[in-house]
């Protein structure tokens, strides 16, 4: 192969016009790679001693090797401490009491979301999330009773959605309008999208999707989508399961209602990990009085300097945190705590100019595939409308094919009914990876 350069401006110089099908070439991407010391900090799994190519971050992400302690720190407060542990601090443990541990995650999550502090908060889990946040924001008036949605989006949203519909005695079949991708294509075009807001202007009291949508991994203009919604005073909110910790997200600047994500998948967090929402902080002010904006509330919501006091009449935190409910679970929240920080440590900037690169390179290795149609990338090609994920279809063998690929050592993730789908993330995944995953899925496509 060609030396194009040094490393570090290997890296610089970097387009998909310049990427080689050599494996010394990924190895030097890797040693240009700015990032490159962040793998180092995560378990990688293995079987049988050997190490698995992970490029399951959509589904599950890795664990970091200071979660562990970051829990033991917990454990030991609540060993010593027990329940002083909420507002004490000990000067051998250095501890953070547990009161106020929903704040420290606080910087990470603005960076990662493109918020303030007061508009995101970590609680619960995603779906319930979505829960509290629709009976804020989905407020139907007799004009207005629609949720503009896309079809096909994921399952937990479809449920959770045709509940509040039903809950404000409405029939989802009249009220919820999900746009679908054109005949024979599986994307959608963001024009379809616009226009379906424009047509049912009238009509909506909310629109409401993923951010980036799970099997196809297809990313959508969530800046156009606020703006056209907001030019039509219509309330709009992501789900962000998928778009967080992977794509550039600005929902301040955009000014989106409300989100809310979970950060199991790219944020590292662990199974069945904290939820994030987001509420804007044009809200703040009219949510301080429940008569205004209605919420599913609960005690931790309520103002933290009088929560004890144990008083009748809800009074909330301002912003987001006026939708905690529930005492937090403080072990998940310190391997929440490590992880995002973790993520904003490296810089959504800098992981998302990997993350292009990444699977860029993953698209242009699986190039020749493409061509002689042994597999189809069913997700955009345009960098600008996908994150890590690249999601693939079989055209022959499917099912099959992933188990071989697993069996090789690779871990991606089937979704029925033909999906296999393929996240390189730029926290700890290398190119050498994609070199090799490529490579391995050339070798079974083109066996026999
Ligand atoms: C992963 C995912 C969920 C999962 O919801 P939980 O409440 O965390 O189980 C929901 N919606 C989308 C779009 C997802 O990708």
């Amino acid at each position: 192969m060609t030396v194009l350069c040094s490393p570090s401006r290997v890296w610089l110089v970097l387009s998909p016009m310049n990427f080689v099908n050599d494996r010394l070439f990924a190895r030097q991407l890797d040693q240009a790679d700015p990032l490159r010391t962040y793998r180092e900090q995560f378990h990688m799994p293995q079987r049988n001693g050997q190490p698995l190519i992970y490029f399951c971050g959509n589904s599950l992400g890795l664990q970091p090797k200071a979660t562990r302690a970051a829990i033991d720190q917990e454990l030991a407060v609540w060993q010593q401490l027990a329940v002083e542990g909420w507002f004490e601090r000990d000067p051998v443990l250095q501890n953070d009491p547990w009161l106020t541990i929903h704040e420290r995650s606080k910087a990470a999550l603005a960076h990662i979301v493109g918020g303030t502090e007061a508009e995101v908060c970590a609680m619960n889990n995603l779906t319930v999330n979505m829960h509290l946040l629709l009976t804020s924001f989905y407020r139907p008036t007799e004009g207005r009773t629609q949720i503009l949605t896309i079809s096909g989006d994921f399952p937990s949203d479809q449920y959770a959605l045709e509940t509040h519909v039903r809950a404000r005695g409405l029939d989802p079949k009249q009220v919820l309008v999900e746009v679908a991708p054109r005949p024979d294509a599986v994307t959608w075009q963001l024009t379809d999208l616009l226009d379906a807001i424009d047509q049912h202007a009238d009509q909506l009291a909310l629109v409401l999707l993923s951010g980036v949508h799970y099997y196809t991994g297809q990313a959508f203009d969530m800046a156009a989508i606020a703006r056209k919604a907001q030019a039509h005073n219509i309330l709009v909110g992501f789900d962000l399961a998928h778009a967080v910790g992977n794509v550039p997200l600005n929902l301040h600047e955009w000014g989106v209602d409300f989100a809310f994500w979970c950060t199991y998948k790219y944020l590292n967090s662990g199974p069945g990990g904290l939820s994030g929402v987001f509420v804007h902080e044009k809200h703040h002010d009219a949510a301080s009085d429940t008569s205004n904006v209605p919420r599913l509330a609960g005690w931790w919501g309520y103002d933290q300097t009088r929560r004890f006091e144990m008083t009748g009449g809800f009074v909330p935190m301002r912003g987001a945190d006026g939708w905690q409910v529930s005492t937090p679970t403080v072990l998940s929240m310190a391997a929440h705590n490590t992880a995002v920080q973790l993520t904003a440590a490296a810089g959504m900037p800098n992981l998302r100019r990997k993350s292009e690169q990444l699977t860029a390179y993953l698209q242009f290795l699986l190039t020749d595939l493409t061509q002689q149609g042994l597999l189809t990338i069913i997700t955009p090609a345009d960098p600008a409308q996908r994150g890590c994920q690249l999601s693939l279809l079989v055209a022959q063998r499917g099912r099959a094919v992933f188990e071989q690929l697993t069996k090789a050592g690779i871990i991606g993730d089937w979704r029925e009914p033909d999906c296999i789908r393929l996240a390189p993330t730029p926290l700890y995944n290398t190119f050498d990876e994609v070199w090799q995953v490529a490579d391995t899925l050339r070798r079974l496509l083109t066996a026999g």
